[in-house]
């Protein structure tokens, strides 16, 4: 590959400024496209700015969700959904390593030039080190989720000047909403997107703050995970696995620290992306696959035989608990922790599984989220809130003010 210039309109846009305050202020989820020259086209790329999911999924997916499909109004649009783990599950990945296979396979068989992922620093397990992959063993040393903001557009510029025109770009749904909108700015022939759900992330303080509040041994803590058990399980350095139930959590000391972005996000299920690859809708163990387009489907083709996979499932009704959930989180009810326990207990055998429990996780979330948007960015509300999301909240009752 050989090194190429930049467009002339690219070489004229400068990069923000370290330390300067980004376009989407106190809303930045500082998904790196600031730090690069397509900060020229921030105000209509950036998902803070203009919210335009509806659009972009057009572009990228030749059709928008049908609002009158109620899986696609959850979902987003896709091709179809399924259950699945590795059968040779990569150590050390967040669950199985579906995400990091489909990555080396795709760089192995040439679709591929390189992969944006992130790494972390060398003096931090969870400081975000986004970086432009050529290698698999770049692939897998960016395994398992750092758990905080991440500037993974940031390695953008070192794309067009590479000379590269195959890309596999891996990332969370703000990163893939302002890369969807540049997408045609950058001379690529071909671009494969993977995403992750992605909810309540955090800076790496908020991180230390969440850690700290909930863990027994914040220092040891390498992985953690909100579980479909419905509890947070905290994986240490010794490999011991540490339980917390959701209901116990510190509602009151951890309200200020999730980042105000992610406060007011309603694209949890990583709309934009070709495959998408969670867990909150497989059963426990499991990951959740959603094929959005022939790209997504492309993608997992190439790792089919490596997974065990089954149908997506569905059980209970999350309704009565996520109503509930409104105005505990309001007053920031805390159980002690034998009663947060019980009721994990509880719930764990009754309460939704599978899509029920993703509908579940998004309901919450949408409810907590149209209120911070409503009153922190009332004159926002109109326009930043896709119509699926205020579908969504409609079904609750919500505070007045
Ligand atoms: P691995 O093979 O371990 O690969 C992980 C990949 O994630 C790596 O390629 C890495 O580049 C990328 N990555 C790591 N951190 C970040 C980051 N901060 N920003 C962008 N990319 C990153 N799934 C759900 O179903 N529900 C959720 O609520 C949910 N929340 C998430 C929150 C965050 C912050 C992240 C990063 C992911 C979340 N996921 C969620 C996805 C899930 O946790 C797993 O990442 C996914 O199932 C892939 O697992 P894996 O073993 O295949 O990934
Ligand atoms: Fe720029 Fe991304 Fe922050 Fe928006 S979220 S201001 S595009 S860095």
């Amino acid at each position: 590959m050989t090194a190429v210039q930049p467009s002339p309109k690219h070489q004229k846009s400068k990069a923000l400024k370290p330390g300067s305050r980004p376009p989407a202020k106190e809303l930045c989820s500082e998904c790196g496209l600031c730090d690069t020259y397509y900060i020229h086209y921030v105000k209509e790329a950036c998902a803070f700015l203009n919210q335009q999911i509806a659009t972009l999924e057009e572009s990228a997916h030749g059709l928008s969700r049908n609002l009158d499909n109620p899986d696609e109004v959850y979902f987003g649009v896709h091709q179809q959904m399924m259950a699945a783990r590795k059968q040779d599950p990569i150590p050390g990945a967040q669950w199985t390593g579906i995400v990091s296979t489909i990555a080396c396979e795709m760089l192995d068989r040439g679709l591929v030039e390189g992969v944006v992922c992130v790494q972390n620093t060398p003096e931090d397990r969870f400081g975000p080190m986004p970086i432009l992959a050529r290698t698999k063993e770049e692939i897998l040393a960016a395994k398992v989720n750092k758990p905080t903001l991440s500037p993974n557009l940031s390695v953008l510029e070192q794309v067009e000047k590479s000379g590269m025109k195959r890309l596999l770009v891996i990332g969370v749904g703000c990163q893939i909403q302002a890369l969807r909108a540049v997408q045609k700015e950058m001379g690529l022939e071909k671009l494969y997107v993977l995403g992750t759900p992605c909810v309540d992330n955090v800076s790496r303080e908020g991180l230390q703050k969440f850690l700290e509040t909930t863990s027994k041994s914040p220092e040891t803590v390498v992985h953690y995970e909100f579980m479909q058990d419905f509890r947070i399980h905290f994986k240490h350095e010794d490999g011991s696995i540490e339980k917390v139930p959701f209901f116990g959590l510190n509602t009151k000391e951890l309200k200020d620290v999730f980042a105000p972005s992610c406060l007011s996000c309603f694209d949890y299920v990583n709309s934009l992306a070709d495959l998408v690859v969670g867990y909150m809708g497989a059963p426990y163990g499991w990951q959740w696959i959603v094929v959005r387009n022939q790209t997504g489907q492309e993608m997992l083709d190439l790792v089919t035989e490596q997974l065990e996979t089954q149908p997506v499932m569905s059980r209970g009704d999350r309704r009565a608990a996520v109503q509930q959930s409104i105005p505990a989180y309001e007053k920031g009810v805390t159980l002690p922790m034998w009663a947060a326990k019980l009721m994990g207990v509880a719930i764990e055998r009754i309460g939704p599984k599978g899509l029920e429990y993703a509908r579940f996780s998004i309901d919450s979330h949408f409810t907590r989220n149209y209120l911070y948007v409503k009153r922190n960015y009332p004159e926002k509300l109109e326009a930043h809130v896709p119509e699926f999301a205020k579908q969504i909240v409609s079904q609750y009752q919500l505070p007045e003010s």
